[in-house]
């Protein structure tokens, strides 16, 4: 696979020389993917050399008292991440040895699916593909997924396209490969496009979408969007429409919506407030009592005032005709 190979080419030629990647004993890459968890590499070095001098073997960090253990982490932050290391030394010790299946990673405290993935497949060579965000990022660039991070969907998506692209052989040069392509050649912003090898071939790059991939989960902060609504008077006849499919209230029926608010419109509330799950509406909204009945855009329909009554309308709309 192109890709695939791709990327181990890569991974021979710019892979970064880590301590913890001249070695596949289990306990010194659980402690580098524990500490690297929310700490960069440059500030992660010192203290795995630091706790591999202090704790050469996982006995030794298991019959530790915490104190101690604490102490060593200090500047680290997340102390949750020390007290699992801990805690997890332990179980390791109780268990007779390290975990070499990656069910049995999993069940190690502080341990998630992505540190069970490079764990498994650095020091046991287990077949199982890191997903983090440097993979989705790669992927959805090369690819052209356009699937919402964060999603289930998304997980389950990138998930299996990184399993099927892992080389069964070299599944530890790949993950490490993947991880430091994303780090420092296709980074979040200003990619090296121009000297990336998989540019030939890359999706995104193809279509100048570099930017726009990967797509993150629209944030369930809500946003504002603004409206402005004219309600047309003309010899007790008002102009409505009915709402399209694709957007919120989908068969409401609403007044005039423009960009444009005609000469003599009469404004009735300004930046009126309205809040939705995911947004708040600011409406202005007008009063336009023209001589005659004005050409009407598209979807619009003249009714009867007095029918008004008769049509769904959305709350806001309600709202706002109570104040004309
Ligand atoms: S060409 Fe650019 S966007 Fe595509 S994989 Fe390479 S660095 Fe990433």
């Amino acid at each position: 696979m192109a890709f695939t190979e791709t990327i181990l080419h890569w991974y021979a030629e710019n892979g970064r020389d880590l301590p913890w990647r001249r070695t596949r004993d289990p306990y010194a890459v659980w402690l580098s993917e524990i500490i690297l968890q929310q700490t960069r590499v440059a500030q992660g070095w010192s203290y795995w050399e630091r706790f591999m001098a202090h704790f050469p073997t996982v006995e030794a960090l298991a019959s530790a008292p915490e104190d101690e253990v604490l102490r060593l982490w200090q500047g680290l932050g997340y102390y949750s991440r020390a007290r699992n290391l801990h805690a997890a030394a332990r179980q390791i010790v109780a268990l007779g040895g390290f975990p070499g299946t990656l069910e049995g990673i999993r069940a190690l405290k502080g341990v998630g699916d992505y540190t069970a993935a490079a764990i498994g497949s650095i020091a046991f060579g287990l077949p199982a593909a890191v997903v983090d965000g440097n993979v989705y990022r790669v992927l959805a660039r090369y690819f052209g997924l356009a699937t919402p991070v964060g999603t289930t969907a998304a997980k389950k998506e990138f998930t299996e396209l990184a399993q099927r692209l892992l080389p069964a052989d070299e599944p530890a040069a790949f993950n490490q490969g993947m991880m430091d392509f994303g780090a420092t050649c296709c980074t979040p912003v200003n990619p090296a496009c121009m000297t990336c090898p998989l540019q030939p071939s890359c999706q995104a790059f193809a279509t100048g979408r570099v930017e726009l991939l990967p797509v993150k989960k629209t944030s369930a902060k809500p946003v504002e969007r603004h409206l402005t609504y004219v309600y047309v008077r003309v010899d007790g006849a008002t102009a409505i429409r009915r709402r399209g499919p694709g957007d919120i209230w989908q068969g409401l029926w609403e007044p005039w919506l423009t960009e444009e608010v005609p000469d003599g419109a009469r404004q009735v509330v300004r930046d009126f407030k309205h809040q939705l799950t995911h947004r708040t509406l600011l409406t202005d909204f007008y009063l336009w009592e023209p001589p005659v009945r004005p050409p009407l855009p598209e979807g619009y329909v003249w009714i009867e005032e007095a029918e008004l009554d008769r049509y769904a309308k959305p709350r806001l709309v309600e709202l706002l005709l109570e104040k004309l």
